[in-house]
């Protein structure tokens, strides 16, 4: 006889079942659930949250150390202080993709 256990839910892209939290992205058939690691390598999020990075990171880079880049006064701590400014708005951009996509998975406990 069939077990009478619900079906498992599983992530769209590789098939890995899905625990409480699942995050559901666009496609043409719809918003599909996917695990965490196949939306975090979602090729439209990593688009938008680039896209955020050079405008926001260049904007911020402007300010804090655009004094030092036009007058050509590079220092040291620049090295990882500028790639820092990028990283920061790449990581905000996609944590709010990532949390928006976010589905939890009702359960008849
Ligand atoms: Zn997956």
């Amino acid at each position: 006889m069939a077990a009478s256990s619900p079906a498992a839910v599983r992530c769209e892209k590789c098939a890995r079942e899905l625990g409480a939290i699942s995050y559901e992205l666009p496609s043409e058939r719809g918003r599909l659930p996917h695990c965490l690691m196949c939306a975090v390598r979602f090729p439209p999020l990593l688009k938008r949250s680039l896209v955020i990075c050079l405008l926001v990171g260049t904007l911020l880079t402007a300010i804090n150390q655009g004094n030092f880049l036009v007058s050509g006064d590079f220092q040291l701590a620049m090295a990882w202080k500028i790639p820092l400014t990028y990283a920061v708005p790449f990581g905000v951009a996609t944590t709010g993709g990532l949390l928006n996509a976010r589905s939890a998975i009702e359960t008849d406990a």
